[in-house]
C-alpha cells in the first residue's frame, strides 16, 4: 500500500540512524539527548496526580483551563507586553503545526534559520510549504542581506527561536529590530519559539512581540522544568491568527492534555533557577575544556554546545567515531542542510560531561 507523498518528504533519518547504532552500546557516555537530566519538579508532579485524584479527567475547554490561561497572560502583561489572545495546546510542536496550518497555504514559503529545530525544516513540507533555509553560519547570527535575499512574493513567515538549539545563539536587541523592519515591510508572520527561553545565561531574554505584533509566540514547558513527556505548551498572539489556530486545535488536538495543564499551572509556580544556574555552569565547563581543542562559537543559552567537526570529516563521519569510543552525540545534518558540525548537549551529570569530556580530547 502507497503512503502519501508528504509523509516520505520527511526524513528523519540522521538522528534515527544515529539512535539505532547508539542502542547496541553497553553504558555509553550519551551526549545527544535534547531534555534536562532532572526530573520534573515535585510540585508539579504532585499537582497533575491530585488533577487525576480529582477527577479532571475530561475534555477541557479547547484552548486550555482558565486557570492556565489567565496565568500565562499575565506573565505577558507583567512584562509590558499584553497579548490580544492566548492558549494552552500539545507543547510547542503542536503550537509549531496549528500556527503553519494556520498561516501557510499550499506553496506559501516559509523562512527558516540555518541550523535550527529539525521539525521546522521538515513539518512545513508534509503541509506543501517551502522550508527557504537562512544561512546563519559562521557565527548563528542573522544577517538583513540573508534575510532580504530569501523573501519572495510567497513568503508568508519567519521562525525564530531564542535561544536557538542546536547553537545556543541568544538573538540581540539590535537583531531583533532589524527583523522586525524587514518582516514588516513584507508582512511577514513571526513564530517566535521561546522554549529554551529560561536557559539564557548572559543576558535577559528578549520578546518578539515587543518588537513585532505579528508575532506567535511559542513556549512551553518541555525544557523549563523537565516536562518533554507531558506534551503541554502555551501559544500568544494577536487574535486572529489564535482564533484560527482553536478551530485547527479543536479538531487536531480537541485540548491539551488535561492533567498535565494542572501540571503546568503548578509549573508556573515553580521556578528552576537552581538547575539553570547549574546548566550554565556546565556550559562554561564544556567551553573551558574543549575551546582549546574545537572551533566553538560560545553559545549564550539553551543546553548545547555546537561545534565545528576536526580533522576535515563530516558530522556525521565524526559521530560515528564517537559512537565507536562509546559517545552518542548528533551531526549538524540532523539539524542544518550543512553536515560541517556536531551537537552536544550538557543536559546530563558531572560525571558524564567529564567522561565526555576525555573522548573528544581525544577525538580531536
Ligand atoms: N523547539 C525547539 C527549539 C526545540 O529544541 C524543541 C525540542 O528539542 C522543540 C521546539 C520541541 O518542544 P516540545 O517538547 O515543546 O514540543
Amino acid at each position: 500500500m502507497a503512503i502519501s507523498r508528504r509523509a516520505q518528504l520527511i526524513d528523519p533519518s540522521a538522528i534515527r540512524q544515529v539512535f539505532a547504532l547508539a542502542a547496541k552500546l553497553k553504558n555509553p557516555c550519551n551526549l545527544s539527548v535534547g531534555q534536562p537530566h532532572f526530573d520534573t519538579p515535585l510540585a508539579v508532579r504532585e499537582a497533575a496526580i491530585d488533577a487525576i485524584r480529582a477527577g479532571k479527567n475530561c475534555y477541557t475547554p479547547t484552548e486550555g483551563i482558565p486557570e492556565l490561561c489567565e496565568a500565562i497572560a499575565q506573565i505577558y502583561a507583567n512584562r509590558g507586553i499584553p497579548q490580544e489572545a492566548v492558549f494552552a495546546t500539545a507543547a510547542v510542536s503542536g503550537g509549531f503545526l496549528l500556527a503553519l496550518m494556520a498561516v501557510c497555504d499550499v506553496g506559501d514559503e516559509i523562512l527558516v534559520p540555518d541550523p535550527g529545530f529539525y521539525a521546522w525544516k521538515d513539518m512545513p513540507l508534509a503541509f506543501g510549504v517551502k522550508p527557504v533555509l537562512l544561512d546563519t553560519y559562521p557565527d548563528f547570527r542573522f544577517r538583513a542581506e540573508v534575510l532580504e535575499r530569501a523573501i519572495t512574493e510567497r513568503t508568508r513567515a519567519l521562525i525564530l527561536a531564542s535561544p536557538s538549539n542546536p547553537s545556543g545563539a541568544v538573538i540581540t536587541e539590535e537583531e531583533l529590530w532589524t527583523i522586525a523592519k524587514i518582516a514588516e515591510r513584507h508582512n511577514l508572520w513571526i513564530f517566535y519559539d521561546e522554549i529554551y527561553e529560561i536557559y539564557n545565561y548572559d543576558r535577559p531574554h528578549l520578546d518578539m512581540c515587543r518588537y513585532y505584533p505579528k508575532t506567535i509566540t511559542l513556549n512551553g514547558f518541555s525544557k523549563s522544568h523537565s516536562m518533554t513527556g507531558w506534551r503541554i505548551g502555551t501559544v500568544v498572539g494577536p487574535k486572529q491568527v489564535i482564533d484560527a489556530m482553536l478551530k485547527l486545535q479543536q479538531y487536531v488536538f480537541v485540548c491539551p492534555p488535561a492533567m498535565a495543564q494542572w501540571g503546568a499551572l503548578a509549573a508556573l509556580k515553580t521556578p528552576t533557577t537552581a538547575e539553570v544556574a547549574d546548566y550554565r555552569r556546565k556550559r562554561d565547563y564544556l567551553l573551558d575544556q574543549l575551546s582549546g581543542a574545537y572551533e566553538i562559537v560560545p553559545p549564550e543559552g539553551a543546553f548545547y554546545l555546537f561545534p565545528r567537526v576536526p580533522r576535515g570529516l563530516t558530522g556525521r563521519e565524526f559521530v560515528l567515531q564517537a559512537l565507536d569510543h562509546n559517545l552518542i552525540m548528533l551531526p549538524g545534518m540532523a539539524f542544518s542542510a550543512r553536515d560541517t558540525h556536531f551537537r552536544i548537549s550538557y543536559a546530563n551529570s558531572d560525571a558524564q560531561l567529564q567522561r565526555g569530556v576525555e573522548i573528544l580530547l581525544k577525538l580531536a
